[in-house]
């Protein structure tokens, strides 16, 4: 199907409306500032890899990435030890299991098995070399702002939040010590893992950065390559496998798109070379991924005919 500009546009106003009254789930609430986002704000946005940006919502309205971070750390990592160093020393398979079990971990002798999951997301920061927390932090904010294509920040707030009730991901980080799959001090890496969890972004940033995925690691915005057109796919079939968590079969059984959600509420989708479908709201489901945000996504990978499998 050839998308024009009208058509896509159209399919973003469709899905935020016919989404909108779509009001189950709950924000999350283990962490302090999440629960206080208001949960009527949504925002629905369209990235092509030329840069043409299709919005409708709450588009402007800066939240906490939370896990969507995992991907573009990963990125970093990937480009700086290899995909197979990746697959060796964290592993590149489901779980199976929440993005916080402690199960999984203890079923593999301690391996994460994937970098999308907090054990496998700590384990990737842990492998950002850096003399300080601050040097390692510093490389992975850059690499979110490369993908945003403007300098993404910290909320001191959020943060504050987060380091102050993130005792399970400490917990977890010491079980990646005591099995050798923590690659750098592990209260190290759980901090700069809490810290990239705490930057805000917008909808549209989130469909900047999902563009720079679909359009072979270029940034439609800045024209700067950010990471290496052979490493897209890995990061991609990560996404497929594990980035809405335990719901990630069925959202390719039903969406057949490559996809990354997190606890803030946002959620964004990519079709290789076409486009990045991008949404935010912060009601979440059992599972963890946005209520409104699935379905307006799901709503314009099918309107637009963009599942993968059925190409
Ligand atoms: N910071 C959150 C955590 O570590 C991120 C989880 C998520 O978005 N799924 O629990």
């Amino acid at each position: 199907m050839k998308l024009s500009p009208q058509t896509i546009q159209a399919a973003v106003d469709a899905a935020h409306s016919s989404s909108a009254p779509n009001i189950g789930g709950a924000n999350a609430n283990y962490i302090p500032y999440l629960a206080s986002v208001p949960s009527e704000l949504f925002g629905v946005a369209v990235m092509t890899p030329d840069g043409r940006l299709y919005k409708a919502g709450d588009t402007d309205y800066a939240f906490a990435i939370e896990s969507i971070s995992k991907v573009f750390t990963l990125a970093l990592v990937t480009e700086l030890i290899g995909s197979e160093a990746v697959r060796q020393k964290v592993g590149t398979t489901p779980t199976g299991l929440p993005f916080n079990s402690v199960m999984a971990l203890e079923l593999h002798n301690g391996k994460p098995l994937s970098p999308l999951v907090n054990a496998g997301a700590i384990a990737i920061v842990s492998l950002v070399s850096g003399v300080s927390a601050d040097a390692c932090w510093a490389k992975i904010l850059d690499m979110q702002s490369r993908f945003a294509g403007r300098p993404i920040a910290l909320s001191d707030e959020i943060n504050q939040s987060e380091q102050t009730t993130n005792f399970h991901n400490r917990a977890i980080g010491w079980l990646l010590c005591s099995a050798g799959t923590c690659y750098s001090d592990p209260m190290r890496a759980v901090d700069v893992y809490t810290r990239q969890c705490s930057t805000l972004v917008t909808t549209t940033d989130l469909a900047v950065m999902g563009a720079t995925l679909a359009g072979g690691g270029v940034n439609p915005v800045t024209r700067l390559s950010v990471v290496a057109a052979a490493n897209i796919p890995h990061l991609l079939s990560e996404m497929t496998m594990e980035g809405l968590y335990t719901a990630s079969g069925d959202w390719a059984y039903q969406v057949g798109l490559p996809g990354k959600s997190g606890v803030g509420g946002g959620i964004l989708a990519v079709a290789p070379g076409k486009l990045a479908i991008a949404a935010f709201s912060p009601p979440l489901d059992l599972v963890g991924n946005s209520v409104r945000g699935q379905a307006a996504v799901a709503y314009i990978a099918k309107a637009l005919g963009l599942n993968l499998f059925g190409s």
